[in-house]
């Protein structure tokens, strides 16, 4: 079929729940991406911020398909090696004693919401039921991670939303003092907000949080489903503010590319679930595991790529900065950790995106439309990130604000 007749074809038949950018994708290796007219993209996107080690990493390809062949899928109600397997390395390099499994991040969330709610009510009872959340946060498009979502415009038209949501301005600690009652369950925030716009807290803002929720005896939910597996240079990016979290919720980067999702957490807490308060049909698929670990065994080797992660990301935001001063009008700031990076545009950064897809770059955007968002894979080199710095000044001239 043509590029024309799938796109055409596809918004007949899929639900209209995405503005999709004309191009149709067939084939990826490493940092780039083909089209179905052997068009080459270089992907610093990467089916956002998914494809931490690149397109069809080999280590990756060869672990679903020995997986593939063995056993794809069995219930919850069995046990299976490629699970243990994976909660034993996400154990291992967390603060955590226990993991649950699941398909996605949204389902992480919705996860953790439910066990920070029966971990406090078997503790103190009913009354502590509240949820503090901050404005301009994404946790998830299920009725649950929705509501703690601080965005109006992803809740309109589905309210009535769960009740007990307090949304406070992120990076203010008086804020979430402010908003702790004696019915408060849980805080939940992203580390750093990634599709809300890239925001980076101060330096010690989760520490404050932390010392918070100790105080008052509440729970900290940190949902790393962007900013973990990398991401940022650590594996989790609560390390790089010194603090650890209660819960944490993956996704995102975790399967290499193949759907999962996970709840990490302490002993203490795990054990408010029980059988039949809380399961998955797919969760901890084998398939999905295998790839996870394949993963993350590649990512932490030597913890090599980590640490080139922070250098990589050194170099891209120089590069990034010295054409902020060829185009001081067009860009107001760049800021990020590791290699989630967001430049904030003076206007709409729609027309930025396009134009760069048009030149064979493929980039998001963040918070308002106005952040563009860089999830490259952590596999990116500096010729990939000149050649991406070539293109967007390329388009940044010819864009007018
Ligand atoms: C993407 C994302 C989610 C939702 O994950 P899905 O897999 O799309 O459900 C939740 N929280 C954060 C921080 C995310 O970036």
């Amino acid at each position: 079929m043509e590029e024309k007749e799938i796109i055409k074809i596809s918004e007949k038949l899929l639900m209209p729940t995405y503005s999709r950018y004309p191009i149709v994708l067939r084939k990826g290796r490493g940092v780039r991406v083909w089209d179905v007219n052997d068009k080459e993209y270089l992907d610093f996107l990467a089916g956002i911020a998914v494809n931490i080690l690149g397109h069809c990493p080999r280590k990756v390809v060869l672990a679903v398909q020995k997986q593939v062949q063995r056993l794809i899928h069995v219930s919850n109600l069995y046990y299976n090696e490629p699970q243990l397997n994976l909660a034993k390395i996400l154990i291992k390099n967390s603060f955590a004693d226990r993991v649950f499994f699941c398909n996605s991040g949204t389902e992480a969330n919705e996860g953790a919401l439910k066990l920070s709610r029966i971990y406090m009510k078997n503790k103190f009872g009913n009354d502590r039921y509240e949820f503090i959340s901050a404005y301009n946060s994404f946790h998830g498009r299920t009725f649950g991670s929705l509501s703690v979502t601080g965005q109006k415009k992803y809740h309109h038209g589905f309210e009535p939303l769960l009740e007990g949501i307090k949304f406070v301005p992120f990076n203010d600690i008086h804020a979430i003092e402010s908003a702790i009652t004696d019915k408060t369950c849980a805080i939940i925030l992203e580390p750093i907000q990634a599709e809300g716009g890239v925001n980076v807290p101060d330096k010690n803002y989760l520490r404050k949080v932390r010392d918070i929720c100790d105080k008052e005896g509440i729970l900290l939910i940190l949902d790393e489903i962007q900013t973990g597996i990398g991401r940022t240079g650590k594996l989790f990016a609560y390390e790089h503010f010194g603090v650890e979290p209660d819960i944490v919720t993956l996704a995102k980067g975790l399967g290499g590319g193949i759907p999962i999702g996970a709840i990490l957490t302490k002993e203490e807490i795990a054990n408010a679930f029980a059988p039949k308060t809380h399961a998955s049909t797919f969760g901890g698929n084998p398939v999905a595991c295998a790839s996870a670990v394949a993963t993350l065994e590649t990512l932490l080797e030597d913890g090599y790529l980590l640490d080139y992660c922070q250098r990589m990301s050194r170099y891209f935001i120089k590069k990034l900065n010295s054409i902020k001063e060829k185009h001081p009008k067009k860009i107001r700031e760049i800021r990020g950790i590791g290699l989630l990076i967001g430049v904030e545009l003076n206007f709409s950064g729609e027309e930025v995106v396009k134009k760069c897809i048009e030149n064979g770059l493929l980039i998001g955007t963040a918070g308002d439309g106005t952040v563009l968002r860089f999830t490259p894979p952590l596999i990116i080199e500096k010729d990939d990130i000149d050649e991406a710095i070539s293109i967007l000044d390329r388009v940044l001239k010819e864009v007018v604000d």
